[in-house]
Protein backbone atom coordinates (compact mmCIF):
# COMPACT_ATOMS: atom_id res chain seq x y z
CA UNK A 1 0.00 0.00 0.00
CA UNK A 2 1.00 3.76 -0.13
CA UNK A 3 1.62 6.36 2.10
CA UNK A 4 -1.75 7.32 1.32
CA UNK A 5 -3.71 4.66 1.65
CA UNK A 6 -2.25 3.60 4.82
CA UNK A 7 -2.86 6.87 6.27
CA UNK A 8 -6.63 6.84 5.13
CA UNK A 9 -7.09 3.37 7.19
CA UNK A 10 -5.13 5.03 10.16
CA UNK A 11 -7.56 7.34 10.83
CA UNK A 12 -10.74 5.83 9.78
CA UNK A 13 -9.20 3.65 12.57
CA UNK A 14 -8.91 0.27 10.63
CA UNK A 15 -5.38 0.01 11.01
CA UNK A 16 -2.42 0.79 13.98
CA UNK A 17 0.96 1.80 13.10
CA UNK A 18 1.70 -0.99 15.47
CA UNK A 19 0.26 -3.59 13.10
CA UNK A 20 1.67 -1.63 10.40
CA UNK A 21 5.21 -2.53 11.45
CA UNK A 22 4.10 -5.78 12.16
CA UNK A 23 3.14 -6.05 9.00
CA UNK A 24 6.29 -5.44 7.53
CA UNK A 25 8.91 -7.15 9.90
CA UNK A 26 6.58 -10.27 8.72
CA UNK A 27 6.96 -8.89 4.73
CA UNK A 28 10.78 -8.54 5.81
CA UNK A 29 11.54 -12.03 7.48
CA UNK A 30 9.04 -13.58 4.61
CA UNK A 31 11.47 -12.04 1.80
CA UNK A 32 14.71 -9.95 3.00
CA UNK A 33 16.75 -13.22 3.31
CA UNK A 34 16.70 -13.29 -0.75
CA UNK A 35 16.57 -9.47 -1.76
CA UNK A 36 19.06 -8.19 1.35
CA UNK A 37 18.02 -4.74 1.37
CA UNK A 38 17.88 -4.59 5.35
CA UNK A 39 21.16 -4.24 6.84
CA UNK A 40 19.34 -4.19 10.33
CA UNK A 41 15.87 -2.67 11.60
CA UNK A 42 14.80 -1.40 14.90
CA UNK A 43 11.17 -3.01 15.40
CA UNK A 44 11.64 -2.37 19.23
CA UNK A 45 12.59 1.28 19.57
CA UNK A 46 10.04 1.56 16.28
CA UNK A 47 7.35 -0.18 18.09
CA UNK A 48 7.74 2.18 21.63
CA UNK A 49 7.33 4.94 18.59
CA UNK A 50 4.23 3.52 16.95
CA UNK A 51 2.72 3.58 20.58
CA UNK A 52 2.67 7.25 20.81
CA UNK A 53 2.37 8.03 17.16
CA UNK A 54 0.25 11.40 16.62
CA UNK A 55 -2.36 10.55 13.72
CA UNK A 56 -3.62 13.99 13.22
CA UNK A 57 0.15 14.55 11.35
CA UNK A 58 0.52 14.20 7.79
CA UNK A 59 2.76 11.05 8.30
CA UNK A 60 1.49 10.18 11.72
CA UNK A 61 2.74 6.90 12.46
CA UNK A 62 4.21 5.45 9.02
CA UNK A 63 7.59 3.84 8.75
CA UNK A 64 10.05 5.05 6.61
CA UNK A 65 12.83 2.97 5.66
CA UNK A 66 16.57 5.10 5.99
CA UNK A 67 19.59 4.56 3.62
CA UNK A 68 22.71 4.14 5.64
CA UNK A 69 24.09 6.90 5.17
CA UNK A 70 21.71 8.98 7.18
CA UNK A 71 21.96 9.59 10.68
CA UNK A 72 19.01 8.28 13.55
CA UNK A 73 20.31 8.98 16.81
CA UNK A 74 21.20 5.49 18.56
CA UNK A 75 21.10 3.27 15.70
CA UNK A 76 23.86 2.07 13.22
CA UNK A 77 25.04 4.00 9.88
CA UNK A 78 27.57 1.88 8.30
CA UNK A 79 27.49 3.76 4.79
CA UNK A 80 28.29 0.14 3.82
CA UNK A 81 31.31 0.30 4.78
CA UNK A 82 33.58 -1.99 7.27
CA UNK A 83 35.39 1.52 8.30
CA UNK A 84 31.81 2.52 10.22
CA UNK A 85 30.68 -1.43 10.63
CA UNK A 86 30.40 -0.71 14.36
CA UNK A 87 29.61 3.11 14.41
CA UNK A 88 26.19 4.02 15.97
CA UNK A 89 24.68 7.79 15.80
CA UNK A 90 25.50 10.13 18.54
CA UNK A 91 22.26 12.56 16.83
CA UNK A 92 19.80 12.54 14.26
CA UNK A 93 20.14 13.96 10.73
CA UNK A 94 17.73 17.39 10.24
CA UNK A 95 16.11 14.71 7.52
CA UNK A 96 15.09 12.23 11.21
CA UNK A 97 13.84 15.67 12.44
CA UNK A 98 11.73 16.50 9.89
CA UNK A 99 10.11 12.96 9.43
CA UNK A 100 9.88 12.30 13.26
CA UNK A 101 7.88 16.00 13.51
CA UNK A 102 5.28 15.20 10.59
CA UNK A 103 4.88 11.59 12.42
CA UNK A 104 6.76 9.05 10.99
CA UNK A 105 8.69 6.79 12.12
CA UNK A 106 12.52 6.21 11.02
CA UNK A 107 12.33 2.22 10.12
CA UNK A 108 15.50 0.19 8.84
CA UNK A 109 18.92 0.82 7.70
CA UNK A 110 19.28 0.12 4.13
CA UNK A 111 21.98 -1.33 2.00
CA UNK A 112 24.16 0.89 -0.11
CA UNK A 113 26.81 1.08 -1.80
CA UNK A 114 30.00 1.57 0.22
CA UNK A 115 29.62 5.56 0.95
CA UNK A 116 27.23 5.80 -2.04
CA UNK A 117 29.42 5.37 -4.73
CA UNK A 118 28.23 2.81 -7.17
CA UNK A 119 25.25 2.47 -9.41
CA UNK A 120 24.51 -1.68 -8.10
CA UNK A 121 24.83 -2.10 -4.60
CA UNK A 122 27.43 -4.20 -5.42
CA UNK A 123 30.14 -2.35 -3.55
CA UNK A 124 29.04 -2.16 -0.50
CA UNK A 125 31.12 -4.18 1.82
CA UNK A 126 28.64 -5.98 3.91
CA UNK A 127 26.26 -7.73 2.00
CA UNK A 128 24.35 -8.25 -1.19
CA UNK A 129 21.11 -6.32 -2.59
CA UNK A 130 18.86 -8.20 -5.37
CA UNK A 131 16.10 -6.74 -7.56
CA UNK A 132 12.73 -8.05 -5.82
CA UNK A 133 12.22 -8.03 -10.15
CA UNK A 134 15.12 -11.00 -11.04
CA UNK A 135 16.91 -11.87 -7.98
CA UNK A 136 19.78 -12.89 -10.37
CA UNK A 137 20.14 -8.75 -11.57
CA UNK A 138 21.48 -5.54 -9.50
CA UNK A 139 19.09 -3.43 -8.01
CA UNK A 140 20.68 -0.49 -9.16
CA UNK A 141 22.71 2.04 -6.70
CA UNK A 142 24.09 3.25 -4.65
CA UNK A 143 20.32 3.40 -2.67
CA UNK A 144 19.81 -0.10 -3.93
CA UNK A 145 18.23 -1.04 -0.64
CA UNK A 146 15.89 1.45 -0.54
CA UNK A 147 14.79 0.87 -3.69
CA UNK A 148 14.36 -3.00 -3.40
CA UNK A 149 12.37 -2.82 -0.30
CA UNK A 150 10.06 -0.25 -1.41
CA UNK A 151 9.72 -2.64 -4.86
CA UNK A 152 9.69 -5.47 -2.49
CA UNK A 153 6.95 -4.43 -0.12
CA UNK A 154 8.86 -4.82 2.78
CA UNK A 155 9.24 -1.07 3.06
CA UNK A 156 6.52 1.50 2.07
CA UNK A 157 8.38 4.33 1.02
CA UNK A 158 12.21 5.35 2.05
CA UNK A 159 14.76 7.89 1.96
CA UNK A 160 17.85 7.84 -0.25
CA UNK A 161 20.70 10.03 -1.39
CA UNK A 162 21.86 11.37 -4.99
CA UNK A 163 24.91 12.65 -5.58
CA UNK A 164 25.40 11.65 -9.51
CA UNK A 165 21.99 9.49 -10.00
CA UNK A 166 21.64 7.02 -6.90
CA UNK A 167 17.95 7.74 -5.91
CA UNK A 168 16.83 7.81 -9.51
CA UNK A 169 18.43 5.12 -11.42
CA UNK A 170 17.35 2.51 -8.82
CA UNK A 171 14.01 3.75 -8.90
CA UNK A 172 14.13 3.04 -12.31
CA UNK A 173 15.98 0.00 -11.85
CA UNK A 174 13.18 -1.63 -9.12
CA UNK A 175 9.83 0.07 -10.63
CA UNK A 176 9.36 2.81 -7.97
CA UNK A 177 9.44 6.73 -8.10
CA UNK A 178 12.55 8.39 -6.81
CA UNK A 179 12.68 12.17 -6.77
CA UNK A 180 16.13 13.93 -6.32
CA UNK A 181 15.54 17.84 -5.00
CA UNK A 182 17.28 20.81 -5.70
CA UNK A 183 20.37 21.17 -4.50
CA UNK A 184 19.96 22.86 -0.84
CA UNK A 185 16.25 22.27 -0.74
CA UNK A 186 16.79 19.17 1.97
CA UNK A 187 19.31 20.13 4.45
CA UNK A 188 22.50 17.71 4.28
CA UNK A 189 23.26 17.95 8.13
CA UNK A 190 23.47 14.45 9.12
CA UNK A 191 24.07 12.56 5.54
CA UNK A 192 27.28 11.23 5.89
CA UNK A 193 29.44 13.68 3.17
CA UNK A 194 30.30 11.95 -0.61
CA UNK A 195 30.88 14.95 -2.68
CA UNK A 196 28.75 17.83 -0.65
CA UNK A 197 28.18 19.86 -4.08
CA UNK A 198 26.56 17.39 -5.41
CA UNK A 199 24.75 14.95 -2.47
CA UNK A 200 21.10 15.75 -1.90
CA UNK A 201 18.55 13.36 -0.04
CA UNK A 202 15.30 12.65 -1.47
CA UNK A 203 12.32 10.54 -1.34
CA UNK A 204 11.38 7.12 -2.87
CA UNK A 205 8.42 5.62 -3.07
CA UNK A 206 5.57 3.48 -4.43
CA UNK A 207 3.50 6.54 -5.46
CA UNK A 208 4.56 9.94 -7.36
CA UNK A 209 2.05 11.55 -4.60
CA UNK A 210 4.00 9.24 -1.78
CA UNK A 211 7.17 11.40 -2.44
CA UNK A 212 5.33 14.70 -2.69
CA UNK A 213 4.52 14.02 0.96
CA UNK A 214 7.96 12.85 1.72
CA UNK A 215 8.93 15.73 0.08
CA UNK A 216 6.96 18.27 2.17
CA UNK A 217 8.11 17.03 5.24
CA UNK A 218 11.38 17.25 4.38
CA UNK A 219 12.43 20.23 2.85
CA UNK A 220 12.97 22.53 5.89
CA UNK A 221 15.68 26.14 5.97
CA UNK A 222 18.59 24.65 8.02
CA UNK A 223 21.42 26.79 9.92
CA UNK A 224 23.53 24.04 10.24
CA UNK A 225 23.41 23.43 6.67
CA UNK A 226 25.17 26.50 5.04
CA UNK A 227 24.10 25.20 1.50
CA UNK A 228 20.20 24.84 2.32
CA UNK A 229 18.30 27.69 1.21
CA UNK A 230 16.93 29.93 3.77
CA UNK A 231 13.42 30.13 4.41
CA UNK A 232 12.71 32.93 2.27
CA UNK A 233 14.13 31.82 -0.84
CA UNK A 234 13.05 28.27 -1.10
CA UNK A 235 9.36 28.78 -2.58
CA UNK A 236 8.57 26.30 -5.23
CA UNK A 237 7.27 27.32 -8.46
CA UNK A 238 3.98 26.44 -8.90
CA UNK A 239 3.09 23.36 -10.81
CA UNK A 240 0.52 24.85 -13.35
CA UNK A 241 -1.76 22.43 -15.13
CA UNK A 242 0.49 19.48 -16.40
CA UNK A 243 -1.55 19.02 -19.41
CA UNK A 244 0.23 22.31 -20.66
CA UNK A 245 3.36 21.50 -19.91
CA UNK A 246 6.51 22.18 -22.39
CA UNK A 247 8.47 18.91 -22.55
CA UNK A 248 12.13 19.36 -24.13
CA UNK A 249 13.55 15.94 -25.71
CA UNK A 250 17.44 16.30 -25.97
CA UNK A 251 19.13 15.91 -29.19
CA UNK A 252 20.52 12.57 -29.61
CA UNK A 253 19.77 11.30 -25.86
CA UNK A 254 18.14 8.16 -26.68
CA UNK A 255 20.98 7.30 -29.22
CA UNK A 256 23.39 7.09 -26.68
CA UNK A 257 23.56 3.48 -25.97
CA UNK A 258 19.62 3.00 -25.11
CA UNK A 259 18.44 -0.43 -25.47
CA UNK A 260 15.04 -0.59 -27.63
CA UNK A 261 12.75 -1.26 -25.55
CA UNK A 262 13.57 1.45 -23.19
CA UNK A 263 13.86 3.78 -26.22
CA UNK A 264 10.15 2.16 -27.18
CA UNK A 265 8.68 2.98 -23.75
CA UNK A 266 10.03 6.47 -22.85
CA UNK A 267 9.03 7.32 -26.56
CA UNK A 268 5.26 5.49 -25.19
CA UNK A 269 5.88 7.87 -22.44
CA UNK A 270 6.44 11.19 -24.56
CA UNK A 271 3.46 10.53 -26.82
CA UNK A 272 1.15 9.91 -23.85
CA UNK A 273 2.32 13.40 -23.18
CA UNK A 274 1.63 14.61 -26.48
CA UNK A 275 -1.76 12.80 -26.74
CA UNK A 276 -2.51 14.96 -23.52
CA UNK A 277 -1.68 18.20 -25.07
CA UNK A 278 1.77 18.70 -23.65
CA UNK A 279 3.88 20.82 -26.60
CA UNK A 280 6.87 17.92 -26.97
CA UNK A 281 10.24 20.20 -29.04
CA UNK A 282 14.05 18.95 -29.59
CA UNK A 283 16.56 20.31 -27.57
CA UNK A 284 20.12 21.07 -27.87
CA UNK A 285 22.23 20.03 -25.27
CA UNK A 286 25.26 19.78 -26.69
CA UNK A 287 27.84 19.84 -23.61
CA UNK A 288 25.96 16.44 -22.20
CA UNK A 289 28.67 14.40 -23.23
CA UNK A 290 31.20 16.00 -20.89
CA UNK A 291 28.79 15.40 -17.93
CA UNK A 292 30.09 11.70 -16.75
CA UNK A 293 34.30 13.01 -16.95
CA UNK A 294 33.43 16.03 -15.40
CA UNK A 295 31.45 14.16 -12.09
CA UNK A 296 34.03 11.61 -11.85
CA UNK A 297 37.00 14.68 -11.54
CA UNK A 298 34.29 16.60 -9.48
CA UNK A 299 32.93 13.81 -7.35
CA UNK A 300 36.29 11.81 -6.58
CA UNK A 301 38.11 15.32 -5.47
CA UNK A 302 35.60 16.41 -2.94
CA UNK A 303 35.24 12.61 -1.64
CA UNK A 304 39.21 12.48 -1.13
CA UNK A 305 39.00 15.30 0.84
CA UNK A 306 35.49 14.42 2.62
CA UNK A 307 37.13 11.02 3.19
CA UNK A 308 39.72 12.20 5.16
CA UNK A 309 38.09 12.52 8.32
CA UNK A 310 38.35 8.60 8.47
CA UNK A 311 41.57 7.87 10.33
CA UNK A 312 40.98 5.49 12.91
CA UNK A 313 41.42 8.22 15.12
CA UNK A 314 38.27 9.76 16.08
CA UNK A 315 35.61 6.89 15.35
CA UNK A 316 35.41 4.24 12.76
CA UNK A 317 37.65 1.16 12.30
CA UNK A 318 41.22 1.33 13.93
CA UNK A 319 43.91 -1.36 13.14
CA UNK A 320 45.54 -3.53 15.58
CA UNK A 321 48.75 -3.08 13.67
CA UNK A 322 51.39 -1.73 15.78
CA UNK A 323 53.61 1.32 14.30
CA UNK A 324 53.73 4.90 14.46
CA UNK A 325 50.86 6.94 14.20
CA UNK A 326 51.03 7.72 10.52
CA UNK A 327 51.51 4.00 10.18
CA UNK A 328 48.23 2.92 12.06
CA UNK A 329 46.20 5.89 9.98
CA UNK A 330 47.29 3.86 7.06
CA UNK A 331 46.68 1.04 7.98
CA UNK A 332 43.37 2.02 8.96
CA UNK A 333 42.69 3.01 6.18
CA UNK A 334 43.88 0.15 4.08
CA UNK A 335 41.89 -2.67 5.79
CA UNK A 336 38.45 0.11 6.62
CA UNK A 337 38.21 0.59 2.76
CA UNK A 338 37.07 -1.36 0.03
CA UNK A 339 38.50 -1.07 -3.56
CA UNK A 340 36.12 1.13 -5.30
CA UNK A 341 36.39 3.80 -2.40
CA UNK A 342 39.92 3.34 -2.88
CA UNK A 343 39.60 4.04 -6.43
CA UNK A 344 38.16 7.10 -5.86
CA UNK A 345 39.97 8.36 -3.03
CA UNK A 346 43.35 8.21 -4.99
CA UNK A 347 41.31 9.53 -8.10
CA UNK A 348 40.32 12.45 -6.57
CA UNK A 349 43.72 13.03 -4.60
CA UNK A 350 45.82 13.19 -8.11
CA UNK A 351 43.30 15.63 -9.61
CA UNK A 352 43.46 17.68 -7.08
CA UNK A 353 47.04 17.42 -6.90
CA UNK A 354 50.13 20.25 -7.25
CA UNK A 355 50.59 20.33 -11.12
CA UNK A 356 47.53 18.67 -12.27
CA UNK A 357 44.53 20.46 -10.63
CA UNK A 358 44.45 23.06 -13.68
CA UNK A 359 44.16 20.48 -16.25
CA UNK A 360 41.74 18.15 -13.98
CA UNK A 361 39.94 19.73 -11.12
CA UNK A 362 39.98 23.59 -12.50
CA UNK A 363 38.68 22.36 -16.10
CA UNK A 364 36.03 19.82 -14.25
CA UNK A 365 34.85 22.81 -13.18
CA UNK A 366 34.39 25.14 -16.00
CA UNK A 367 32.53 22.06 -17.56
CA UNK A 368 30.40 21.65 -15.01
CA UNK A 369 29.46 25.63 -15.00
CA UNK A 370 28.85 25.20 -19.15
CA UNK A 371 26.65 22.08 -18.46
CA UNK A 372 24.65 23.99 -15.87
CA UNK A 373 24.54 26.91 -18.18
CA UNK A 374 23.14 25.27 -21.10
CA UNK A 375 20.66 23.04 -19.21
CA UNK A 376 19.28 26.23 -17.96
CA UNK A 377 19.51 27.96 -21.38
CA UNK A 378 17.18 24.96 -22.67
CA UNK A 379 15.13 24.90 -19.01
CA UNK A 380 13.88 28.49 -19.46
CA UNK A 381 11.99 27.78 -23.33
CA UNK A 382 10.81 24.42 -22.34
CA UNK A 383 9.42 23.34 -18.30
CA UNK A 384 10.78 20.08 -18.41
CA UNK A 385 13.17 17.99 -20.26
CA UNK A 386 12.42 14.17 -20.77
CA UNK A 387 15.29 11.24 -21.19
CA UNK A 388 15.15 7.71 -19.65
CA UNK A 389 16.78 7.20 -16.30
CA UNK A 390 18.83 4.97 -17.45
CA UNK A 391 20.25 3.77 -20.79
CA UNK A 392 19.27 -0.26 -20.10
CA UNK A 393 17.51 -2.09 -17.84
CA UNK A 394 18.93 -3.86 -14.20
CA UNK A 395 22.08 -6.41 -15.55
CA UNK A 396 23.26 -9.11 -13.93
CA UNK A 397 25.06 -9.42 -10.30
CA UNK A 398 28.88 -9.92 -11.42
CA UNK A 399 28.02 -8.87 -14.80
CA UNK A 400 30.11 -5.43 -14.68
CA UNK A 401 32.15 -5.67 -11.69
CA UNK A 402 35.39 -6.04 -13.09
CA UNK A 403 34.95 -2.85 -15.35
CA UNK A 404 34.19 0.39 -13.27
CA UNK A 405 34.04 2.32 -16.09
CA UNK A 406 30.97 0.80 -17.52
CA UNK A 407 29.38 1.15 -14.38
CA UNK A 408 29.72 4.82 -14.32
CA UNK A 409 27.89 4.77 -17.61
CA UNK A 410 24.94 4.08 -15.81
CA UNK A 411 24.63 7.36 -14.66
CA UNK A 412 24.87 9.38 -18.10
CA UNK A 413 20.96 11.45 -17.97
CA UNK A 414 21.06 11.12 -14.45
CA UNK A 415 24.69 13.24 -13.51
CA UNK A 416 23.56 16.08 -15.34
CA UNK A 417 20.86 17.45 -12.68
CA UNK A 418 23.48 17.22 -9.90
CA UNK A 419 26.32 18.96 -11.77
CA UNK A 420 23.23 21.93 -12.59
CA UNK A 421 21.84 21.12 -8.75
CA UNK A 422 18.48 20.70 -10.32
CA UNK A 423 15.61 18.55 -9.25
CA UNK A 424 14.79 15.70 -11.11
CA UNK A 425 12.26 12.83 -10.81
CA UNK A 426 12.32 9.01 -12.02
CA UNK A 427 8.89 7.67 -12.72
CA UNK A 428 8.33 3.87 -14.10
CA UNK A 429 6.85 3.55 -17.83
CA UNK A 430 6.78 -0.43 -18.41
CA UNK A 431 8.77 -2.95 -18.80
CA UNK A 432 12.10 -4.35 -21.14
CA UNK A 433 10.64 -7.85 -20.35
CA UNK A 434 10.45 -8.40 -16.97
CA UNK A 435 12.23 -5.39 -15.82
CA UNK A 436 11.22 -1.92 -15.20
CA UNK A 437 12.01 0.79 -17.25
CA UNK A 438 11.79 4.40 -15.99
CA UNK A 439 11.76 7.75 -17.44
CA UNK A 440 13.10 11.08 -16.27
CA UNK A 441 12.21 14.50 -15.80
CA UNK A 442 14.87 17.45 -15.15
CA UNK A 443 13.63 21.34 -14.34
CA UNK A 444 14.60 24.37 -13.38
CA UNK A 445 15.78 25.12 -10.45
CA UNK A 446 12.67 24.40 -7.47
CA UNK A 447 10.59 23.28 -9.86
CA UNK A 448 9.60 20.80 -7.91
CA UNK A 449 5.90 20.74 -8.35
CA UNK A 450 5.69 20.84 -12.36
CA UNK A 451 7.92 17.50 -11.67
CA UNK A 452 5.51 15.98 -9.66
CA UNK A 453 2.41 17.27 -11.15
CA UNK A 454 3.99 15.77 -14.77
CA UNK A 455 4.77 12.58 -13.11
CA UNK A 456 1.03 12.58 -11.78
CA UNK A 457 -0.84 13.08 -14.57
CA UNK A 458 1.30 10.02 -16.09
CA UNK A 459 0.70 7.61 -12.93
CA UNK A 460 -3.50 8.63 -12.93
CA UNK A 461 -3.23 7.36 -16.29
CA UNK A 462 -0.82 4.18 -15.96
CA UNK A 463 -1.84 2.85 -12.25
CA UNK A 464 0.92 2.58 -9.49
CA UNK A 465 4.46 1.57 -10.36
CA UNK A 466 3.59 -1.69 -7.56
CA UNK A 467 0.30 -2.42 -9.55
CA UNK A 468 2.44 -2.65 -12.79
CA UNK A 469 4.53 -5.21 -10.90
CA UNK A 470 1.85 -6.79 -9.55
CA UNK A 471 0.41 -7.86 -13.10
N1 LIG B 1 26.86 5.98 -9.49
C1 LIG B 1 27.43 7.25 -9.19
C2 LIG B 1 28.74 7.04 -8.47
O1 LIG B 1 29.16 5.96 -8.37
C3 LIG B 1 26.49 8.07 -8.37
C4 LIG B 1 26.39 7.62 -6.97
C5 LIG B 1 25.50 8.50 -6.15
O2 LIG B 1 24.64 9.21 -6.67
N2 LIG B 1 25.74 8.49 -4.84
O3 LIG B 1 29.35 7.96 -8.03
Amino acid sequence: MTITTLRRQLLAGETTPAAILGKLAGEISARDGQTGAYLSHNLESALAEAANADLSLPLGGIPIAIKDNINVLGQPCTCGSKFLENFISPYDATVIRKLRAAGAIPFGRMNQDEFAMGSSTENSALQTTRNPHDPARIPGGSSGGSAAAVADLTAIAALGSDTGGSIRQPASHCGVVGLKPTYGLISRFGLVAFASSLDQIGPMARSVEDCELLLNALASADARDMTCFGPSDRALTPAGDAKQLRIGIPKGFLGKGVAPEVAAAVNAAVEFYRAQGCAISEVELPSADLAVPTYYVVATAEASSNLGRYDGVRYGHRSTVAGTPVEMMTASRSEGFGPEVKRRILLGTFVLSAGYADAYYVRALRARAKIRAEYLAALAGVDVLLTPTVPTPAFKVGEKASDPLQLYLEDIFTIPANLAGLPAISVPCGKSGHLPVGFHLVGAPLSEAKLLAAGRLFEAAHGYAHQQAAL
